[in-house]
């Protein structure tokens, strides 16, 4: 029987084994396991042929003792109250990880996109807008991207909420295009947060990522940007899955030709580059330096743990592991790096955008690039730092134990009222 767990309880189960390493009294550590609020909203929107629909959405507000709160909005059939609170909660402790004032936030709205048209998405979008309205806001809360949406959603949000305000604050969403205040780097940011991680723990694991193999799940904008700066470093990307399934190439491929045609025709299905197709489950055990899960939560369950063969994992997806398969990649020495550092890098950049919009100065792509790279080495560095001082068993462990010292740190200075 798969082990598919609840995220919520996997986010809870996360902060209970880092509690082991931090001497926090148990009241202590319960109020970081629970959002501070979640909106739900039925959304009645009109579709093209004049019918409405009733679309469900949600917005999770976990944790402000750092900051506004902030996170993406995603749309999928999959999307749950829970899901969104779990997601709401890796942000606090990714935002405290890597440093940035921000508490965590998530949204989510449950369609599957591909099942409507550009003015219906834009009508739910605005819908949801509608309805986020008094939430949101630059020293609020701060949305961004996630699974299916982008800068088309981001700038009718923006639209939406500054119609309404009758204002101009394009800090009030990140992830927009550049004409309406996106930062340059944004697109790339969480790839190459991902690229920075791997590169950091192959020199820290003392291996060479040059000629190393990689495998990617997941070709979306987090897998396909982290594929192409791996590439970069050197290394040979042998296989990619997207919803489609996945292909194999043993000589490896070039991964800015695989995001081509999956642009293309839809899917990563007949790449020429790679002739080898294979099953999603069949990329995720295969034998390679460095696996990228870069698709959905829960991609590596208990089941498959002791069939991986990858020896590092960086996680580009929130959640890709469950607990049981953490548990089982420990005991095997898999050096799991986890996604509360590893794909950092999108609410960083989001960060570098927010700042420039409260500042209306922007920034080159070379700043943005340069102040990320700092930004994740940094957080590596405070990582191994504390895996080698706390003797942890893994480095999610430890990471969540940078993180939650810095949140409780803040609450304790703001005190609790009333
Ligand atoms: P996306 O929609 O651009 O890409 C998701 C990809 O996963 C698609 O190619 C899809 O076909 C594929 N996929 C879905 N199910 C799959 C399966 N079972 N096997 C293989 N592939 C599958 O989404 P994204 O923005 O790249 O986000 C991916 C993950 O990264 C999510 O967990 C998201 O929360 C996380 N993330 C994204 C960002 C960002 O800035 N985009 C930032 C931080 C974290």
């Amino acid at each position: 029987m798969s082990d598919e767990v609840n995220p919520f309880e996997s986010l809870q189960e996360q902060i209970d084994d880092a509690a082991a390493y931090l001497e926090y009294p148990t009241d202590v550590l319960e109020r970081l396991k629970h959002p501070e609020r979640v909106l739900e909203a039925n959304l009645s929107v009109e579709l093209d042929d004049g019918s409405i629909e009733v679309v469900r959405a949600f917005r999770s507000q976990f944790n402000g003792d750092r900051g506004p709160y902030k996170g993406g909005i995603r749309y999928h059939p999959q999307v749950s109250r829970d899901e969104v609170k779990a997601l709401s909660g890796w942000m606090v402790y990714k935002c405290a990880a890597v440093g940035i004032p921000y508490g965590g936030g998530k949204g989510g709205i449950r369609i599957d996109p591909r099942q409507y048209s550009a003015s219906e998405i834009e009508r739910i979008t605005r819908s949801f807008a509608k309805e986020l309205r008094p939430l949101i806001g630059e020293d609020k809360d701060i949305p961004a991207p996630d699974v299916n949406t982008g800068q088309r959603e981001m700038n009718w949000i923006k639209d939406t909420y500054e119609t309404l305000e009758n204002t101009t604050e394009p800090g009030v969403i990140t992830g927009k295009a550049p004409e309406s205040g996106g930062s340059a780097g944004r697109v790339e940011a969480t790839g190459r947060s991902v690229m920075l991680t791997a590169r950091e723990a192959f020199d820290y694991l003392g291996k060479d990522i040059e000629d190393a193999t990689v495998a990617i799940q997941g070709y979306g904008n987090a897998g396909s940007i982290a594929a192409k700066l791996i590439d970069d470093l050197g290394a040979n990307i042998v296989a990619a899955s997207d919803s489609s399934g996945a292909v194999y190439n043993p000589d490896g491929f070039d991964p800015r030709a695989a995001k081509a045609h999956k642009r293309e025709t839809g899917s990563l299905a007949d790449f020429e580059g790679a002739t080898d197709a294979m099953s999603n489950e069949a990329l995720l055990t295969m034998d390679v330096d460095l696996l990228v899960p870069a698709a959905l939560e829960n991609a590596i369950d208990g089941d498959i743990a002791p069939d991986v063969e990858a020896d590092i994992i960086v996680e580009a997806a929130n959640g890709p592991l469950t607990p049981r398969a953490d548990d089982v990649l420990t005991d095997r020495d898999v050096a799991v790096f986890p996604d509360i550092l590893a794909n950092a890098g999108g609410v960083t950049v989001s960060y570098f955008e927010w700042v420039q919009n409260r500042q209306r100065f922007y920034w080159s792509e070379e700043r943005v690039n340069d102040e990320l790279e700092t930004i994740i080495t940094d957080a590596f560095d405070n990582l191994v730092d504390t895996y080698e001082r706390t003797d942890a068993p893994n480095f999610r462990t430890a990471m969540y134990v940078v993180a939650i010292e810095r949140v409780v740190d803040a609450a304790e200075e703001s005190g609790i009222w009333p």
